[in-house]
């Protein structure tokens, strides 16, 4: 039992003015962190608490599944990086450094390089193989805009393990135990989750779940079918390619006049300027990217998704050309461009190939073409999948509606293949002694961001409403006058009786008034409160309040424990795996 007189959770009643999103300004108002830096926090007794609870879901989970605890440096040296590759493509993420003696280091953003080092160093043979290793460790990501509190941190806790097989059917089953494992956990944790499928970043690899907590404050946006288990996030999510149109329709069409647009750049300018449908404009963007310059073709009803632009092109980056550099490639400012005539490499999107005759840029200041014939006109090297799907497009396997909701990323699992085993030369002996590459996986979550999103998830005005699995405490116990000793004697008495049940208590034995004491208890989220009030006990009575239902109920006091004991493990039950 916790006695909160002499505990360090320093509750506010103002909301802070720096925190955006619900989750940061209730673990600053519940006295959970503190800030440090930008995106670097102290984490307070009851904060720590709730983290801890997280761990030890997630570690006793990834034992369950066969994984085995280690703890890797944050510190890392520069060589494992640059045999990687990653020390250049990595960006300035990576915060790096030099010791006195000038060798160079990074702090661990995530440790592929590490373990897939230790691992080709101990494994030899294929009998040591699968392997499954993880760690609870801190992370350390210059992000760009740290924000949101735990949610998006520069240091932050992650758990991260790494799986290492003989072969792609073995890696296949090691990437199922742990989205299993990952399903167990967040549903251990009482969080509603989709895992969608994502694309594979910076890590790489070969196919990716992204776990997803569902919530609008969430900076992902994910795409769901209504019918069928289908989940992506919409970076990946794929689009169903539309019937080409019929040629029939563009036999009788002369070619392509010139119009006059002046100032007509966006799609529903033009679109309105010319009165056609947005759908049959031919949108053309211009992109640099380290294979070259490319122009996309979208319809404009459609967004160009530069994520399947950059995959098609097996590039390593992508970006919308700045305006000079538009200029120079198509003879004019953006807004303008269009596929006829142009001498750059050309991809399109399937949607272009449903348009029998559209408009487009003229390459030319206030000039449209009307009467393009796609195939005609202009021939792209390519047609692909290379839209953003719409809030109402075919759901690419079974062909319902697809539906757009908004999630926080908190797990992450990704199948690697080879990538870092083959430029680490991490090899094993087959049965036949012949060398081969270990096959690897590597899955992640936020430890810190898992809390927070739970927050998101689970709160109202009065504050945050902990699953009780996760939560600082299980139960608060309130005697609402310090100074009547017999109630106080009694508070304790419950307390101690509660804790010597297993129960996690935090009891209020602060000189304050009672309001002060429920509105704590309410802002941290302790799942459920005991009252101990003057006009009940002097009856014989207590008060029982769920914080989630607001549900309350007077009990004698004689039958309080039973009765606590009794709401906790039912609610304890509710967040079964
Ligand atoms: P994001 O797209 O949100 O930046 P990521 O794809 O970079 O995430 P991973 O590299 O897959 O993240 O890291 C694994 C997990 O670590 C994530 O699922 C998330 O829960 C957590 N995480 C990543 N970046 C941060 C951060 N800056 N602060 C807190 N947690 C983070
Ligand atoms: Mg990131």
């Amino acid at each position: 039992m916790i006695r909160y007189s002499g505990y360090l959770m320093p509750t506010a009643k103002e909301t802070p003015s720096d925190a955006e999103v619900v989750s940061h300004r209730l673990m600053l108002r519940a006295g959970m962190i503190r800030k440090v830096a930008s995106g670097i926090y102290n984490y307070l007794p009851a904060g720590l608490r709730v983290l801890r609870k997280v761990e030890r879901i997630i570690r006793e989970e990834m034992d369950r599944a066969g994984a085995q605890e280690v703890l890797m440096p944050a510190v890392v040296p520069a060589e494992l990086w640059k045999e990687s590759g990653r020390w250049e493509a990595y960006g300035k993420e990576l915060l790096r450094f030099r010791d006195r003696a000038d060798r160079e280091f990074c702090l661990g953003p995530t440790h592929e390089e590490v373990i897939t080092d230790l691992v080709r160093r101990e494994v030899r043979s294929y009998r040591r193989l699968p392997l499954n290793l993880y760690q609870i460790q801190d992370k350390f990501r210059d992000e760009i805009r740290p924000r949101f509190g735990l949610m998006r941190g520069r240091e932050f806790l992650m758990k991260d393990a790494y799986s290492f097989d003989a072969d792609e059917e073995g890696a296949a089953e090691s990437y199922r135990k742990m989205y299993e494992a990952y399903c167990r956990i967040f549903r251990r944790m009482g969080l509603s989750f989709r895992a969608v499928e994502a694309d594979t970043g910076a890590i790489g690899g070969t196919f990716s779940h992204e776990f997803m907590v569902i919530a609008d404050s969430g900076e992902d946006a994910i795409v769901s079918c209504e019918r069928c288990a289908y989940a992506a996030n919409v970076e990946k999510a794929e689009c169903e390619a539309p019937d080409a149109a019929n040629p029939a329709f563009a036999i009788s069409v002369g070619p392509p006049r010139r119009v006059s647009t002046p100032g007509k750049r966006t799609i529903g300018e033009v679109s309105s300027f010319l009165g056609i449908d947005p759908g049959s404009l031919i949108k053309t963007l211009v992109f640099e990217t380290d294979k070259g310059d490319v122009a996309v073709l979208v319809s404009g009803r459609y967004e160009v998704n530069e994520i399947k632009v950059k995959n098609l092109l097996g590039a390593d980056w992508i970006r919308l050309a700045a305006e000079d550099r538009v200029r120079a490639l198509t003879g004019a400012p953006s807004g303008y461009a269009g596929p006829v005539g142009l001498k750059m490499r050309l991809l399109a999107d399937h949607s272009v190939r449903a348009i029998a005759v559209g408009a487009t840029g003229a390459n030319e200041k206030d000039a449209h073409l009307a009467d393009v014939v796609p195939g005609r006109d202009f021939s792209p090297e390519t047609f692909a999948d290379l839209r953003l799907v719409a809030e109402g497009d075919g759901c690419p396997r079974c062909r319902g509606a697809l539906r757009f909701s908004r999630g926080i990323e908190v797990g992450h699992v990704f199948r690697l293949g080879t990538k870092y085993s083959k430029t680490l030369s991490a090899t094993y002996l087959d049965a036949g002694g012949k060398d081969r590459l270990i096959v690897m996986g590597c899955y992640g979550i936020g430890v810190g961001r898992t809390a927070a999103a739970a927050i998101e998830q689970h709160h109202d005005a009065d504050g945050i409403i902990w699953p009780i699995s996760i939560a600082p405490f299980e139960t608060a116990i309130v005697p609402v006058n310090m100074k009547h000793e017999g109630l106080v004697r009694e508070a304790e008495r419950v307390g101690e009786e509660l804790s010597g049940r297993g129960i996690e208590v935090l009891l209020d034995d602060r000189e304050e008034r009672p309001g002060i004491k429920f509105k704590d208890a309410d802002l941290c989220g302790i799942p459920l409160r005991v009252t101990f009030g003057e006009k009940n006990f002097a009856e014989g009575f207590a008060e029982i309040r769920d914080r989630k239902t607001g549900e309350t109920e007077r009990v004698e006091v004689t039958r309080i424990v039973d009765r606590v004991a009794a709401a906790v493990e039912a609610k304890r039950r509710e967040c079964a795996p």
